[in-house]
C-alpha cells in the first residue's frame, strides 16, 4: 500500500510556514473527529492520517527528514522502526499542544465513539551483543517476566461471561463529562471513568486464576531479530510483546542495544580499527602479518620500509550499514614496535648501523604526517 504525501493530506505547498501547517491540521481534525463522524470508518481513517501527517509536518526535525527521505525517513533511526502507525492515544495527546486544554484527557462529549482500548505497559529489555553478532545480525531468544493475559477468563477478570456488568458511573462509555464554569463561558471536559478505568464493564465475580486483574505474570522466552549494523543505544519496538492488560493490547517490548567490546577491534561508526604492533625488522623488510577481522584472521602484506603510523585501509571489512547493502572499513594503524630489551649481540648488531645513512631518519616532503592521515582517513580519501 503506497502511502500518500503528508503535504498532499493536510492540503498545503512544500514550502508552508509551521503556522499555515497547523491551521491546516486543525480544519481537518475538527471535520473527521470521530465524536462528529460516529461510526465512520472513512473519516476514521481520514482523521488518522491527517494526524500522521501533522506529527511528521509539524515538527522541524521531523519535516526535514521527509523532505530528504520521503516516508521512509521516518521509521527508521533511534525511535525504534517496526511501529506501525500512531495510535488513537497518541492522535489525542498530540491535541492538548494544538487546542489547548479542551479535548485534554480524551474526548469530546457526544458519546458517538465507544469505550476507550487500554493498552499494557512497555517492557523495556537491554540486549547485549557483541560485534560479530552486529555485523551478520542475529535472533536472540531473550527470558522476560511479564504479564500475560489469564488463560481462565481470556483477559477479562470476571469469573464467565455472566459475572460482567455494564459500569453505572459512566453507563458503559467508559468516559465521564464535567460541564465546569471558566470566564470563556462553560466548558466540556471528557475524562477516563474513575470507576471502570474506561473499560465500560465492572466485574461482579471475579475470576479465581487471575483474582480479577485479567492477566498474570509469566515467564516467556520471546525471539527476537536483530538487523544487521545496530548501535549502541538504538532502540527497536517489537509490537504487542509488552505487558498485557485486562480488557486490552498488550503493550510494546522496547529493545535497547548494549555493545560489547571487543578484544583486538574498536567500532568508530561502521569502521573498525585495529592497530598492529609491527616488529621493527618486519617494517624494515617487509612481511606478511595476520590480523583478526570479524569474519576470521585476514593476511596482509606490509611492504618494505613502511613507517610507523601508517594506515591500511581492508575494504567492506568493517560493519554493514543498518538497511543498506554498504558496509564500512577496516583501518589498521601500523605501530613499529621499538625494542625495549636488547641482548649483547643485538646490542652489537645494531651499534653497526646507528651511523648509517640509511638509518637516518629522512621524511620526504610525499611522507604524509600522521595528521594529514588521520584528516584523510576521516574524510575517506585515504589509501
Ligand atoms: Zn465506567
Ligand atoms: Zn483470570
Amino acid at each position: 500500500m503506497s502511502k500518500r504525501d503528508y503535504y498532499e493530506i493536510l492540503g498545503v505547498s512544500r514550502n508552508a510556514e509551521a503556522d499555515e501547517i497547523k491551521k491546516a491540521y486543525r480544519k481537518l481534525a475538527l471535520k473527521f473527529h470521530p465524536d462528529k463522524n460516529p461510526g465512520d470508518k472513512e473519516a476514521e481513517e481520514k482523521f488518522r492520517e491527517a494526524a500522521e501527517a501533522y506529527d511528521a509536518l509539524g515538527d522541524p526535525e521531523k519535516r526535514r527528514r521527509y523532505d530528504q527521505f520521503g516516508h521512509a525517513g521516518m521509521g527508521a533511526g533511534a525511535g525504534g522502526y517496526g511501529g506501525g502507525g500512531m495510535n488513537m492515544d497518541d492522535i489525542f495527546s498530540q491535541f492538548s499542544d494544538i487546542f489547548g486544554g479542551a479535548f485534554g484527557g480524551g474526548f469530546s462529549g457526544g458519546g458517538g465513539r465507544g469505550r476507550r482500548v487500554q493498552k499494557g505497559s512497555n517492557l523495556r529489555i537491554k540486549v547485549k551483543l557483541t560485534l560479530e553478532e552486529i555485523a551478520k545480525g542475529v535472533e536472540k531468544k531473550i527470558k522476560v517476566n511479564k504479564l500475560n493475559n489469564c488463560r481462565n477468563c481470556n483477559g477479562t477478570g470476571a469469573k464467565n461471561s455472566n459475572a460482567v456488568r455494564n459500569c453505572s458511573t459512566c453507563g458503559g462509555t467508559g468516559h465521564v463529562t464535567r460541564v465546569t464554569s471558566t470566564f470563556l463561558g462553560q466548558m466540556q471536559t471528557t475524562q477516563v471513568c474513575p470507576t471502570c478505568h474506561g473499560q465500560g464493564t465492572v466485574v461482579t465475580e471475579k475470576c479465581g486464576g487471575c483474582n480479577g486483574e485479567g492477566t498474570t505474570r509469566e515467564e516467556e522466552v520471546i525471539s527476537i531479530n536483530i538487523p544487521a549494523g545496530v548501535e549502541e543505544g538504538m532502540q527497536m519496538a517489537v509490537n504487542g510483546k509488552g505487558n498485557a492488560v485486562r480488557n486490552g493490547i498488550p503493550g510494546d517490548m522496547i529493545v535497547v542495544f548494549e555493545e560489547l567490546p571487543h578484544d583486538h577491534l574498536q567500532r568508530d561508526g561502521h569502521n573498525l580499527h585495529y592497530d598492529l604492533h609491527l616488529n621493527f625488522a618486519d617494517a624494515a623488510l617487509g612481511a606478511d602479518c595476520e590480523i583478526p577481522t570479524l569474519e576470521g584472521k585476514a593476511k596482509i602484506h606490509i611492504d618494505p620500509g613502511t613507517q610507523s603510523g601508517k594506515i591500511l585501509r581492508l575494504r567492506n571489512k568493517g560493519l554493514p550499514v543498518l538497511d543498506s547493502y554498504q558496509k564500512g572499513d577496516l583501518l589498521v594503524t601500523i605501530n613499529i614496535w621499538t625494542p625495549q630489551k636488547l641482548s649483547k649481540e643485538e646490542k652489537a648488531t645494531l651499534e653497526q648501523f646507528r651511523g648509517s645513512e640509511n638509518f637516518s631518519p629522512s621524511p620526504s616532503k610525499k611522507e604524509k604526517s600522521i595528521f594529514k592521515r588521520w584528516k584523510e582517513m576521516f574524510t575517506g580519501h585515504g589509501d
